[in-house]
């Protein structure tokens, strides 16, 4: 691994240069509409294990498939429920990934040694486009380093991966922000592993029994065995020592007056949450779609600045809010402080 790692815009002819490179069994930093992926030809799996090298990723972490065409679906795998045709008629291309048994063309090495596959269609137009230019499907798991916080700027993946890739595309900051909502299927259940953008709500429209993974929302064993295994790690972690405060902004301001240090930084939802009080505060955000689109590129800054310590105002649980809370509360090594 020693690339000279050239940033290239999202023309067609960067993306007919990276899909090459994608044909010739390398890893390129490709952008969608969730954060930026590290993407590899997903049938090849000697392809598949520079991705593992270049993140420095778990072996036992499955990585998601990219489509761009429904056509390609029927050849990865050896069964699509109805409830699942349902999802993608609703919600693709999208951010929604699906959990599906895998044909064998799907190498171990992509599936981290499971029979299932998780499945998704991008609607980020550079992605379709990459897919298209490389003909084949795409594994990608997000573009950073394992365990810092997922890249939603090419500048960020610049900074994970310079030297480790050959390139990466650039097309400007990510529209969600946080990683694919992850489904399985369970008769007429949804079973969601990981929530997105795609929320509980939105998949209550297409079916009326979703039950929430308990690894959304509580921490996981490291030695547990799971059905979403990239719950398990701590992921998306800053240097700083986050400690999420769930209460009213009340009791958050008062919680925050008598715990706060010289040293303690305020993540907010408004600057005005910490108006007054003399300590610095950083601002996430006031809605829980804003708060997804900036969260991890806050939690970056938060290790540009060298911040030691963080009281963070508890996101809403609910809608897109509920993936913000699972992100953050990893950043934050599941510490809450219930007021
Ligand atoms: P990332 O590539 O970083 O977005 O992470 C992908 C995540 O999707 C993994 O960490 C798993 O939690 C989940 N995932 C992918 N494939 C599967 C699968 N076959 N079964 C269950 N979960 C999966
Ligand atoms: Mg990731």
């Amino acid at each position: 691994m020693n690339y000279d790692t050239k940033l290239l815009d999202s023309s067609k002819k960067s993306v007919e240069y990276a899909g090459e490179l994608i044909r010739q069994g390398e890893v390129v930093g490709m952008p969608t509409e969730t954060v930026y992926g590290l993407a590899a030809n997903a049938l090849d799996p000697e392809a598949v294990k520079k991705i593992f090298i270049a993140k420095g990723r778990p072996q036992d972490n499955p990585l998601i498939v990219h489509i761009s065409r429904m056509e390609m679906l029927e050849g990865l795998v050896t069964e699509i429920p109805e409830l699942a045709k349902k999802c993608a008629g609703e919600f693709w291309p999208g951010p929604l990934t699906m959990i599906l048994p895998k044909r064998g063309i799907i190498p171990y090495t992509t599936s981290a040694g499971l029979d299932t596959v998780g499945i998704r269609m991008p609607s980020n137009k550079t992605a379709r486009a990459l897919i298209d230019a490389s003909g084949v499907p795409l594994a990608a798991p997000s573009a950073n380093l394992s365990g810092s916080p997922s890249p939603t700027k090419a500048i960020h993946v610049y900074n994970d991966m310079n030297g480790r890739i050959p390139c990466i595309l650039d097309d400007g900051g990510c529209a969600v922000g946080v990683e694919s909502t992850v489904i399985a299927f369970e008769g007429d259940n949804i079973r969601l592993l990981r929530p997105g953008f795609i929320s509980v709500e939105d998949l209550k429209t297409v079916c009326e029994n979703v039950t929430v993974d308990k690894g959304v929302t509580e921490a996981v064993a490291a030695d547990a065995v799971v059905a979403s295994p990239g719950m398990k790690y701590k992921h998306y972690a800053p240097k700083a020592d986050v400690t999420i405060i769930d209460g009213s902004l009340e009791d958050y301001r008062k919680y925050c007056a008598e715990n706060a240090d010289k040293e303690t930084v305020l993540m907010v939802f408004n600057e005005s949450d910490a108006e007054g009080m003399g300590l610095k505060a950083i601002v996430y955000g006031c809605d829980s779609k804003q708060q997804a689109q900036k969260l991890f590129d806050v939690l970056r800054q938060l290790d540009e600045l060298n911040i030691k310590k963080v009281f963070a105002r508890c996101p809403k649980k609910t809608g897109v809010g509920l993936a913000v809370y699972n992100r953050l509360l990893r950043a934050a090594g599941f510490q809450v402080i219930k007021l």
